[in-house]
């Protein structure tokens, strides 16, 4: 067994090109959306290690000079900032629409699950396009789609956005549809049905075992919601793996139950009333509102709103931990899931949040509910290097998001001049070693 390992490690070791690779970003302005501040004409210093995948900032500064051989990216005219974060999409799901048939909800998630990676690959790629280094992926990929992405992206097979993916969704029996008496367990492999606290916790393991990096729960999602008691279970045996609890949120019982269990995030505004933006503010809960605008592609009515946009300012003058996502997972004709999901700045904007905050949001509280602080996100010395830059000051008009002209993931450069160049990022092999869950 040793041997065969050494094997593998000289072979490892052994890859034609394998060899440090170093570029220095010349930065025009360099965007810090912790503070609001921008510096001039920085440079970034970036080491990459072809053998591993992995990156790290190895300068930033003024002074800092280019190291001899480094290649040189030239963002002098540009904004230069860390990646963006959704902190809740399906890659592996698009509902596609048809007016003649109310199937089409269905047709997706009856597809299979190798269909729907190659979908996930799709959508990640899109979503990296437009700045999203960091996808939290929720649920609804068949059986495992999202491992796998996440696993692909990791040994770099594809380019994609760093995953935290849940695996399958748990929820009580029937989880978010609806179970046929002729066979029942139809929603899997769409949710997984737990009902006692035996099948919680073996629904956890399971997800775990199978690649899950964060615990996705519909907490009322049917009319016998989980108690507090069994949402606890829930927080407790994800944290025995070192790992958070997010909550789909319908209404406001399950709302407070979720709240007062203690879970990582609430996801969904439509329960989030003040009482529990209240709690959430004390407990320090994160709040994943996915709200949709109001747009001629959206099916907001106006009702929803007016809520909508009352429930974001409350929770913002609350101080409650927002972060920006989406839920992106449908096809609107003429535009890619990348572009869809910027389009939720939107929602940011009418309910009157500035600018700085909606980036502040759309990053570093992105990176707090991703847990990556100390390993990716800010552009920081340490850190992997997530970079991306605009034509425009994102801290004066967020808009200039709309137009991400640059993308670096994990040191490679993945777009440049608005243009998605991204062959260096595919291998055929085992690139970065062996495959782990
Ligand atoms: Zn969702």
């Amino acid at each position: 067994m040793r041997r065969i390992i050494a094997l593998l490690f000289a072979l490892l070791v052994a890859i034609p090109g394998a060899r440090a690779q170093t570029s220095a970003i010349l930065a025009g302005h360099l965007v810090d959306p912790e503070t609001g501040t921008v510096r001039e004409d920085q440079v970034i210093v970036v080491d990459r290690d072809p053998a591993t995948g992995t990156s790290r900032i190895v300068a930033v500064g003024s002074e800092v000079t280019v190291p001899p051989g480094a290649e040189i990216i030239d963002l002098s005219d540009q904004w230069v900032l860390p990646g963006l974060v959704d902190a809740h999409d399906h890659l592996g799901i698009t509902y596609k629409e048809d007016p003649e048939s109310w199937y089409y909800y269905f047709t997706v998630i009856m597809d299979s699950t190798p269909l729907r990676a190659i979908q996930s690959f799709s959508t990640g790629f899109q979503k990296l396009a437009s700045g999203f280094t960091i996808v939290r992926d929720l649920g609804n990929n068949g059986l495992y789609a999202d491992t796998a992405l996440r696993q692909a992206i990791e040994m770099g097979w594809v380019p994609g956005p760093t995953m935290i993916n849940s695996g399958i969704i748990i929820g009580t029996f029937g989880g978010q549809l609806f179970e046929t008496p002729e066979r029942e367990d139809t929603v899997y492999p769409e949710y997984l049905n737990a009902d006692t606290d035996d099948e919680i916790v073996k629904a956890i393991r399971r997800n775990i075992h199978y690649g899950g990096k964060v615990v996705k729960v519909c907490v009322d999602c049917q009319a016998y919601p989980y108690t507090v008691d069994q949402l606890k279970l829930f927080v407790s045996e994800a944290a025995n793996a070192g790992q958070r609890v997010s909550g789909h949120v319908q209404t406001v019982e399950g709302a407070r139950r979720a709240a007062e269990a203690g879970l990582w995030s609430l996801d969904h505004d439509r329960a989030l009333t003040p009482e529990i933006h209240t709690i959430m503010a004390e407990k320090g809960i994160f709040r994943a509102g996915t709200e949709t605008p109001k747009a001629d592609w959206s099916r907001v009515t106006d009702a929803q709103w007016e809520a909508r946009l009352a429930g974001l300012r409350d929770a913002y003058e609350k101080g409650v931990l927002l972060v920006f996502s989406t839920d992106a997972d449908y096809y609107i004709p003429g535009m890619n899931r990348g572009e869809l999901s910027i389009e939720f700045i939107e929602s940011w904007k009418a309910a009157g949040i500035p600018d700085p905050e909606i980036l502040k949001v759309m990053t570093i509280n992105g990176y707090r509910i991703s847990e990556t602080m100390d390993t990716r996100g800010p552009i920081k010395v340490g850190l992997a290097a997530d970079i991306i830059a605009t034509a425009d000051n994102p801290l004066e008009d967020i808009e200039a998001l709309r137009d991400v002209r640059f993308v670096m993931k994990d040191g490679l450069v993945f777009k440049r001049d608005g243009v998605v160049a991204p062959l260096a990022f595919f291998h055929n092999g085992p690139a970065y070693g062996w495959r782990k869950r």
